[in-house]
């Protein structure tokens, strides 16, 4: 497409790249032909957390997030956006520098590619990059947002169509001592949430005395995961479940293997969720072989990005596996592509969800994802539906064109 007065109505101006078509509800592309990839722009974004600091398991922590925007850009000016925010250095294999390291190595295989084959997307990245799939994510997303723009509709409707009014959304409690954790929960118990994930993998008698002061401050229809973030050994698992044995609870991720997990688990009345072993479509199966969850926690760039999770996602409704819908962590970009993924989800399975944007004091889109009463909705914007402050973005550091 040409630049000027030739260039068609639906090409991105403007602050926010928003185009007035997009913003008169109809679809952003008259015409049909292929999309090709243009350029692609990496952002650094520091996130500083609300409340100063993250703990969990084995004393690791972090006070602030470290994340990464990519813009897609196309020849004929579409903008689509993902981003990638690992939990630190030390919780997956994943970490903010090698996403920006990785983005320089993939980003060029995209170029002329049409965002909107996905499965051609993911293709010519595993060409480019083995394994990664933290890396992929991003470009994975912002691919995701330009094919629903491109098609104009909601990317919930291309991850199968929106079920149910709203998710529940969880809140992560950061360790701390039991009464400290007790009152976060108390706290975010009046914001609207009715789902708590209790950080702990610590020392297994602080940890029950933990899991205690929570459950004593929850009513019955609220729902407590005492999250060990493969920090206990199975001895020390063994203990706290057997503590704890009359309370209501889940038990998330014990231990560091499904071998390990598997002996939490066949001494263990409680329901188990398993995370960061289901790091692929294989990996969910050798759960679901194993007989190890009840419930799964799908992220977003732990999987690779929203087409592999969706793959996870179709298959555990298939085999009767109830999810979580998240991602390492995030900001506005990250909570929409998980308000899409969980909102399209359907209800039965959906055991919960997150809105990292809340838990960071820096927004980057003028009308991001917020809750209502401890509930997202997937917007219903064309793609993602957050339009970007670039301004506030800062230059990027890196441009592939
Ligand atoms: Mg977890």
């Amino acid at each position: 497409m040409g630049a000027g007065s030739d260039r068609p109505a639906y090409v991105g101006r403007g602050r926010y790249g928003v185009n007035a078509t997009r913003l008169a509800g109809r679809p952003c592309r008259r015409e049909d032909g292929p999309l090709r990839i243009r350029e692609i722009r990496v952002f650094a974004v520091e996130l500083p957390l609300l409340e100063g600091r993250y703990a969990w398991a084995d004393g690791r922590a972090v006070e602030r997030f470290d994340s990464t925007l990519v813009s897609v850009a196309t020849d004929d000016g579409l903008v689509g956006w993902g981003e990638v925010c690992p939990l630190g250095p030390a919780y997956l294999p994943a970490h903010a520098a090698g996403a920006r390291t990785g983005l320089a190595e993939v980003g060029p295989a995209l170029l002329g590619c049409d965002p909107r084959d996905l499965d051609l997307v993911h293709r010519r990245m595993a060409r480019a990059l083995k394994g990664h799939p933290f890396v992929k994510s991003a470009l994975d997303m912002a691919c995701h947002d330009l094919a629903a723009r491109a098609q104009g509709v909601p990317l919930a409707t291309l991850l199968g169509g929106t079920d149910g009014e709203a998710v529940e959304l969880y809140r992560a409690i950061s360790q701390d001592t039991p009464e400290a954790m007790a009152a976060a929960v108390a706290r975010y118990r009046d914001e609207g949430y009715r789902r708590f994930q209790l950080k702990v993998g610590g020392e297994p008698d602080v940890d029950i005395e933990r899991i205690r002061a929570v459950r004593a401050v929850l009513d019955g229809g609220e729902v407590l995961v005492a999250d060990a973030n493969t920090g206990w050994l199975p001895h020390e698992a063994l203990r706290v479940v057997r503590a704890v044995r009359e309370l209501d609870l889940y038990i998330e991720q014990p231990c560091a293997t499904l071998e390990e997990c598997l002996i939490v688990r066949r001494a263990c009345d409680h329901p188990m969720v398993l995370d960061e072993i289901v790091d692929g479509v294989g990996a969910l199966l050798a759960v679901w072989r194993a007989g190890a969850a009840d419930v799964v926690n799908l992220k977003i760039a732990k999987l690779g990005g929203l087409r592999p999770t969706r793959l996870a996602r179709d298959l555990c409704v298939e085999l009767g596996i109830a999810m979580t819908i998240e991602d390492s962590w995030g900001g506005d970009v990250t909570t929409a592509a998980i308000a899409h993924l969980a909102h399209s989800t359907p209800e039965p399975f959906r055991f919960s969800a997150t809105d990292f944007n809340s838990y960071v004091g820096r927004s980057v889109a003028p009308d991001p994802v917020r809750r209502v009463a401890g509930r997202i909705r997937a917007p219903t914007a064309l793609g993602l539906g957050v339009e970007i402050d670039e301004e506030a973005l800062g230059p990027p550091i890196l441009v592939v064109r």
